[in-house]
This record gives structure tokens, sequence and C-alpha cells, in this order.
């Protein structure tokens, strides 16, 4: 074993810790630049310009930036030779190029002689050569990006535009993403010309609104411009830009147009730091001896190009760990020749130095992961507005998609787009939501139309700042869908040929319509009832007075009346204290015999009493209860009687769709090609498949064109034909035409909405212009206005008031039957009277003829 001393121990270990620093004075790194690319030259000179003034690293040596140029048709043979001359000189690195093919021939001579190789440039491959640090964002990170905006912003149908097979790998997530889900994708690639038109009008008669463009940054501009061109760029349409350098791109042309463009980009150029570097090296660029550039005199701010940033970030990571590894090693620095065998033997710990280092960058964090990949990198998020581009939210590999701009702000931006535009406002004639203005001056426009969704949309449009144009639907239909073609109809069918952005007037929401269109919340509520002639007023019943009590219990009124007489006369024969004659008990007799009782029982009924009553407490008992049973039963009686004579009876043949459904000879039917009719068509309830089968089957056709003819058919049907309407029609109509009446309740419930396309930008908006007149009132002002007073509203209002004022007084149709009853009565006394005259004068004669004869 070797032994040690102290001394040696001690002097090996502060040995040890003492930094090597043996890095010879002048380090040299190589840069390969396209002859186009300034803006990465001078970023690549700045770094090491700002290197070398910044003390803290490599503060004993200098770096110095050994500049190659290759043109972009140049070979590989040439550009190789470019590498062996800067290897020649010593340089420690090369950084770049950023074109394909000539970066990975750079590449194979790097790893060969164990130079570290910095790229900045897109690559997708998985597996990256030894000595290859590249700082770009790996693109299956950069696909994920783009999945989770995509899935944030739930788009379920999206076409991708993609330039070539290198930028469809960018999008690697959301294809496989897309697999999984039911909903076709489309994608397309654009054209080698450069005219895309065709192409992009194809993509704008499929109706696709949101479209993933992968192309380079170059192109960019071009297809933008050409989707404008063709009617591509409105408020319905979504870019969402794969390139990280739209901000680049000058979009002005673009701003106003509504449309969504979106992008993720590495570089924040309002960050403090981006902003004093970038402006830094305009001022190098300035004071260099070469001639200035234009571009860099042109720039007025600080927008620079992702790999720009990403070379300027590259040096910064050379140095910090060549700075990091003089610490360890004792590094030098020897020219290389290709032809020699000599390689760099610090090349691969520079390497894995470059990859344990985190420091802060133009592109913010910069750290590798254990592949040689950046990780924990962030992407702003970035959308064009009206003011420009600006950052919206941001996005990172742990958090996903995270949008830093409130609803609100996001609603004023919407705001702010829709003001002054002029939305197209599509509508049919319906009373009274759009109508012909009477006048005798001939009008244009939208002032030949006035109605309560006119004066809504008014209101809407001063709320929201917009200007519209009322246009009529050529086919006068609200929309269905034709289930043998698929295709819709009427005011729908506008809005998905992109014909109209609004349709307005009494408009159902549907579930069928809410799948192709979107509505705002119900603005009016309502369910289908049925319209239909008033009852007709039924002549008095002479009888009316019998109508109090019904004949059952006139039956056993009569019945009870016999039972008690005769139960009285039992009585009374039975009870002793009945019989009486006090001159001659002999004699005794009681008045209660039969007619006696019955007369008794019939003057207690009809509250008259009679010249006798009962002595015996039980045939007492009998008159107490039937004195009782009669108290109540005329109060019943006359309570009741007062109602039955002054009511006015009304005959009507149905009372609710139920009697319509059970019937065939009222006709009935609906509106041709309305949601009442599909509400009918669709039912699963026996009654309503009943009558839509009636609706089917009846010649001639039960179905109207129009409401309006609806209502026609109704009133002069008088009574032969009911017309299912919705229920605000149908008060509407009842207000001004007397005839007619609603049967019966609602047989479902829902609403009017203000229809526009799907995935509309201005549903929000609507909603709350809606809500907002809903809760001041004024949806309720406009109803009044527009049902009750404009255009003869209120005109069966006094038909009722008059015919409920004259419904006290009796008439003798009334009350005629019971003076039929008492002049019967009297006639039937005389006829009595006559039989007792007869009846007696015979007795008398019979009893005279027998006494002569005794006499004789
Ligand atoms: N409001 C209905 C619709 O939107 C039209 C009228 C009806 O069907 O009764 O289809």
């Amino acid at each position: 074993m070797v032994n040690i001393s102290p001394f040696v121990h001690l002097v090996l270990i502060a040995f040890c810790l003492v930094p090597v620093n043996s890095l010879p004075d002048i380090i040299r790194i190589g840069g390969l630049f396209h002859n186009g690319d300034i803006d990465q030259e001078l970023a690549f000179r700045y770094a090491v310009e700002k290197i070398n003034l910044d003390k803290t690293i490599l503060p004993r040596s200098k770096l110095s930036a050994q500049i190659e140029r290759v043109s972009s048709d140049e070979d590989s043979f040439h550009a190789s030779k470019r590498v062996c001359h800067l290897l020649r000189q010593g340089v420690s690195s090369i950084f770049g190029p950023s074109s394909n093919s000539i970066s990975r021939h750079v590449q194979s001579i790097c790893d060969t002689m164990e130079i570290p190789h910095l790229e900045m440039r897109w690559d997708y491959r998985i597996r990256r050569e030894n000595c290859l640090v590249n700082l770009y964002p790996h693109p299956s990170v950069l696909s994920r990006a783009l999945y989770d905006i995509v899935e944030f912003w739930g788009w379920k149908h999206f076409t991708i535009i993609y330039e070539s097979n290198d930028s469809l790998l960018r999008l690697q997530e959301l294809l496989k993403a897309q697999r999984r889900t039911e909903y076709p994708t489309t994608i397309r690639q654009l054209p080698d010309t450069n005219d895309y038109r065709p192409l992009l009008k194809q993509i704008k008669n499929s109706g696709v609104a949101h479209i993933v463009l992968a192309c380079s940054t170059e192109k960019i501009y071009n297809v933008l411009k050409q989707s404008q061109q063709i009617g591509m760029m409105s408020d319905y349409h979504s870019y969402l830009i794969t390139s990280l350098d739209l901000q680049t791109i000058d979009l002005d042309e673009f701003k106003y147009s509504g449309t969504n463009i979106t992008a993720f980009r590495l570089v924040d150029p309002d960050n403090y730091n981006v902003r004093k570097t970038v402006a830094e090296w305009s001022q190098l660029e300035l004071r260099s001896d070469k001639k200035p550039n234009e571009r860099a005199f042109q720039r007025n701010d600080t927008v620079i190009k992702s790999e720009t940033a990403l070379i300027y970030d590259a040096v910064h990571l050379f140095a910090k760990a060549l700075h990091d590894l003089d610490t360890s090693q004792q590094i030098d620095i020897q020219p290389l020749s290709c032809d020699g065998q000599d390689t760099w033997p610090h090349g691969y710990s520079l390497i894995n130095y470059m990859k344990i280092v985190e420091m802060k960058g133009l592109t913010n964090l910069i750290k590798f992961d254990n592949q040689g990949f950046r990780t924990d990198f962030l992407l702003d998020i970035i959308e064009l507005s009206a003011n420009g581009i600006r950052k919206v939210g941001d996005w990172n590999s742990t958090q996903g998609v995270n949008f830093t701009r409130s609803f609100k702000e996001q609603q004023q931006d919407m705001v702010d787009n829709l003001k002054n535009k002029t939305l197209v406002v599509t509508a049919l004639l319906s009373d009274p939501y759009v109508m012909r203005k009477d006048s005798a001056a001939k009008l244009t426009g939208n002032n030949q139309f006035e109605g309560y969704a006119i004066d809504l949309i008014r209101e809407i449009s001063m709320i929201l700042g917009f200007n519209f144009t009322f246009r009529l639907v050529p086919d006068g239909r609200y929309g269905s869908i034709n289930k043998l073609t698929g295709e819709w109809d009427g005011m729908v069918r506008e809005l998905l040929e992109q014909r109209a952005d609004l349709a307005i007037g009494d408009l159902t929401i549907t579930y069928e319509r809410e799948q192709v269109v979107d509505f705002t919340m119900p603005f009016m509520n309502l369910g289908i009832s049925v319209l239909y002639r008033k009852p007709v007023k039924q002549p008095p019943n002479l009888f009316s007075f019998l109508s109090p009590l019904s004949l059952d219990v006139w039956i056993y009124m009569a019945t009870a009346y016999l039972g008690v007489s005769v139960l009285l006369f039992i009585l009374a024969r039975f009870t002793p204290y009945e019989w009486s004659n006090s001159q001659h008990p002999e004699k005794s007799d009681t008045q209660f015999t039969l007619m006696n009782c019955m007369w008794f029982a019939i003057g207690s009924l009809m509250q008259q009493g009679c010249d006798f009553l009962p002595k015996a407490v039980s045939t007492r008992m009998v008159a107490g209860m039937w004195w009782f049973f009669t108290l109540i039963m005329i109060s019943s009686y006359t309570a009741n009687l007062a109602a039955f004579l002054t009511v006015e009876r009304m005959d009507s043949p149905i009372e609710s769709a139920e009697d319509l459904a059970k019937q065939t000879k009222i006709k009935y039917g609906v509106l041709n090609g309305g949601s009442t009719a599909s509400f009918f068509r669709n039912s699963n309830f026996s009654t309503y498949q009943r009558m839509w089968s009636f609706m089917e089957s009846s010649k001639p056709s039960v179905f109207a064109q129009s409401n309006t003819e609806g209502v026609e058919r109704t009133t002069k049907g008088k009574g032969s034909y009911a017309f299912l309407m919705e229920s605000t029609s149908i008060e509407y109509v009842i207000e001004r035409n007397c005839e007619l009446t609603q049967i019966g309740g609602m047989l479902d419930s829902k609403g009017y909405g203000i229809a526009m396309r799907q995935n509309s930008p201005y549903r929000t908006m609507m909603n709350s212009a809606v809500l907002k007149l809903q809760e001041e009132g004024r949806l309720h002002i406009l109803k009044t206005r527009w049902w009750k007073e404009k255009r003869g509203g209120g005109s069966c209002r006094d038909d009722t008031s008059k015919s409920s004022s004259t419904a006290n007084e009796l008439g003798l149709a009334n009350v005629g039957g019971v003076f039929v009853v008492l002049m019967g009565g009297m006639g039937v006394a005389c006829v009595i009277a006559v039989c007792e005259f007869v009846w007696k004068s015979r007795k008398v004669a019979t009893e005279e003829r027998v006494i002569q004869m005794q006499c004789y």
C-alpha cells in the first residue's frame, strides 16, 4: 500500500479544488450561414461580442466568430470543404447551417471529428447524432401543442393544408387523435404552383371553416391573401398556423377581416431581454465595416425569427458549457484536418455539458431531456387582432394550453370586431314578425319592412353596433330537411350556404335545426295549440229552471216526496195520538189521510205550510226531517239557479286537440315545412301520430303554405277546419279576428331564437343582447306593441266586454219554462175541477134517485 504523507494529501486536494482554466485566449467557433441569412449571421456575431464583454463566462478567453457563407444551391461537397476549412482554423464547434441537405453532411463531418455541432433548425428525426445539439423544439412536442389547442377549441371538422411531407410531420399528434374520433378530417396538399385558389375554393365549398395551415413561413402570406380573395377570410373562418414565425409576416391586410388567425411563437418580441438584445445587435450592424443591409435599417421593431433567436441562445449555451467544462478538464483546441485521423478529445464532454446546462435565453428556458431534446420550454399563443398580433395565452408541456385573456376581453374583442359590420339577415313574411309596410310611396331596402322581428334586430344592432340588410328568403320557408336528399330549405339553407349571417322571425328552436345552425337563447316562448272558430251561442233552454238539479236528483226528490207522504200516512194511522174526537170518542178520526199527507208534504216542499199539523212525536219527527230536507234542497236549488239562468251556453264540438283526434268530421292541418309539422311527424305519442296520419291522408290537402292561408281557411271553414298553429301567432290572430279562438292548451313548449351559422362568433354577443333586452323589459314592450296595439290589435276585446255586461238580464227565453209549468198546472186544475164537478153531479143524482124511490 502506498503511503501518502499528509502534506501531499493537502496539495492534491488543493489541486482538485482549483479550477483548471486552461482554455486558450482565443476560442474560435465556426458559423455556416446561407447567403440570405443576414439576421442569423448578425445574431451569431452579436452573441460572440456579448460573451466577450461579459466577464462572468469564459473570463480569460475570447470567442472569435469564423463565418462561412454557403449559397442555397451549393452542393454538399462544397459545404464540406467549407467545414474542413473551419476545422483547419481550429474551431471548437460549428453552428448551422439551416438547410436540411447540407446540414446532414456537416453533421457527419462533425461526428467524425468529434466537434460539437449546434443546430437551430426544424428536425423531425428521433435519433440524432452524438455530436449534435439542436435547440429547435422537437416536432413531436410542437404537434402536441397543436393538438392541445385544437382540443381546447373543440374543433370537430377541420381541414389541414400542408406543403410537404415534412410539414405533415408537425401534425402527427393531431392526425393520430383525429383518427380516434368519428369526425373526418380533410388533408389537402398545397400545389407546387403559386395559385392556391382552386384548392381553397374546394375547401370553401366543403363548408369547413377551421383550417390548420402547415406550410413554410414564406408561403403563409400568399395562402392567406388568396384565401381572402376567394372569401375565406370572414368572421366564421379560423386558421391555426403551425409556423413559429407568424409574427414576422406583415398581416396588416387581414387585421380587420375578423378571421381568427392563431399560431405559437417561441420568441416574445415584447420581452425586455429580447427587445434590448435585438436593439443592440442592430447597432452592431451599423457599426460593422460591412455594407449595412437594408433589412436591418428598416427594422423598427424587435420581431425576429425563432432560428435567429436560437442561434444567439446556442452561442450562449456553448459558452456556458465550455466554461463549466473548463473548470473540470484541461482543454486545448487544435486545428483538425478532415484528411487526418485526429479528433477533438473534448467534443463529447462538451456536448454532455451542453445537455445538462439550464439557462435563460431569448427563447426562454433552455433545458434538455436525457435524449437531448429541448424540454420545459414555453410557447406563446398569438392571435391576430385589429391591433395586430398579440399574445393571448401560452402552452407548456406540463400544463398544456393556458389562455390568459379573460372572457370579458374576448367578448370585447368580438364586439369591436362586429362594430360597423353589415350582417345579412334573412327572414320571411309572417305577421306580426316581418310585414311589408303600408305605404303609398315606393320603399326600398330595410325600409320596406316592419314588425316585431325587425324591431328586435334593430335593438340588438344598436346594442352591438352592427348594421344589417334584410333579405326575404326566396322559397318563403322556415327550414326543414329533406330526409331523402339530406338538403335543407328555407332560412336554414340560407345560413348553411353562407348567404346570410342571421335568420330571424318566428323561427322555432328545434333539435334538428340545432344540429346544423346555432340559435340564441329564446326571445319568446310558445307552444302548439288549435285555432278554431269561436263556440256558437246556444239559445237558452225553456226548462233551464230544471238545470240546477240533475235528472237523478229530481227523480230521487219525487221518490222521497212519495215515500215521506206514505210514511206519514202509515205512522198517523199507527200512533194513537193522531186519533181524536173529544165529543164522540167512539168516532175518533185522524186528518192524515193519504191525500192530506201528500198535500202536507208538497206544502212543506214549496215552503208554504199547511192548515193541519202532526201532533204525535213520530209524525212530527217525519215532518221535521222532511222540512230539513226541503230547506237544504231548496237552498241548493236557488243557489244554483242564478248561474243556470244567466250563463250563456256555448256550443263547441271540440275542446282540445284530443277531441280533434277523436273525430273525422272537422278537418285539421298545419303549416307545410314548419316545426309544427315536424312535431306531429316525429311524435311518439299515439294521438299525435294518428293526427299526422289523418292530415297526410286528407284530400284535398289540409296543409297550409303560410300561417295566413291557414287562418283564412279556418275562418272560411266555419267550423269545418281547425289549424294547428303556434300559440303566439294564435294570440295575434284572435286579437284581430273575432270569429276565431284558441281551443285547449298547448301541446308542447318551445321558443323562437335568432339562428346563425354553426360556431358563429356572434352567438355569445347576440345571446347577451337578447338577455339584456329581456331584462330591461324591451321584449315585453315590443310584444305589446305588435300584438295589442298596431295593425288593429285589441279589436276583439270590446266584443268580450260587451257580452259580459249584458249577461245579467233574464229574458223570457230564460224563464219561459216556469210560465209553461204554471199554465200547465192551471190547465190541469181546470180539468180536474170539471172532473170533480161531473163526478159529484153524478153522485148527487144517483143519491137523489135512491131517496125518491124510497119515498115512493
Ligand atoms: N315557427 C315555425 C318554424 O319555425 C313555423 C310555424 C309552424 O310550424 O307552425 O318552423
